[in-house]
């Protein structure tokens, strides 16, 4: 017998078959079903910047069904899911003029031991999808992970900004440019406030946080310049 629903698309927040037709956006065997599209967790206003970032833009709070699909994509091999997250992100930076004019896109580096654990560089992967949406300048090795950190959720408070701040090194010019580094998610923002650190001393002009999702209990009252 031939299952007529062989071929229809899998949502990747619901985890259901669904048909084309109602799917907002489709990849191959993946979608992202218009429920589940008109649900998604959207963030209001983008967050205050830091210390070293102008602000911090996530299009989605890292809550509910998107962060296990987030965590799916992480830590369970899907790494299909990176072309839809990949439409996502484009959706929602495409009208932001700041991000368009920026001289350069890098994703955040992780470490090459983290590469070897997981298989493949999540960040990374996401931002080789936008290149095929939408033309911005993306590069890759401008900044390079040093040393191997240890797993920031095994630290507490203060500990995670100081196992991270001196990680990373500069490995192209990058006086003078608008750079924006994208992460996956935004968590307690050490890791992105690092990268940023670098590149300002580096010589960057402005550097733009930009991040599928971000977690949102710790920001939205305080801000994240607040937290560090
Ligand atoms: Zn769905």
């Amino acid at each position: 017998m031939i299952n007529i629903f062989y071929k229809n698309p899998v949502c990747i927040i619901c985890s259901r078959k669904k048909h084309k037709s109602s799917a907002h956006i489709i990849e191959n065997r993946l979608c992202i079903c218009t429920d589940c599209y008109k649900r998604l967790p959207r963030v209001p206003i983008p967050s205050k910047g830091t210390i070293h970032t102008k602000y911090i833009l996530s299009p989605f709070y890292y809550t509910g069904d998107l962060r296990n699909s987030v965590l799916r994509y992480k830590f369970m091999g899907n790494w299909a899911y990176s072309a839809i997250f990949a439409r996502l992100l484009v959706e929602f930076i495409r009208n932001i003029e700041d991000v368009c004019t920026a001289d350069m896109v890098i994703a955040v580096p992780i470490s090459r031991q983290r590469l070897n654990e997981r298989g493949f560089d999540q960040t990374e992967l996401i931002l080789d999808c936008m290149k095929k949406e939408l033309p911005l300048n993306y590069k890759s090795g401008v900044l390079e992970r040093k040393v191997h950190t240890k797993h920031q959720s095994r630290l507490a408070g203060y500990e995670r900004f100081s196992n991270i701040s001196n990680a990373f090194a500069v490995r192209s010019d990058v006086r003078g440019k608008k750079i924006v580094v994208f992460d996956d998610v935004y968590t307690t923002g050490y890791t992105m406030e690092a990268c940023a650190k670098t590149l300002i001393e580096g010589g960057a002009r402005e550097v733009i946080a930009l991040t599928l999702a971000k977690v949102p209990e710790l920001y939205d009252d305080t801000g994240a310049r607040y937290i560090l």
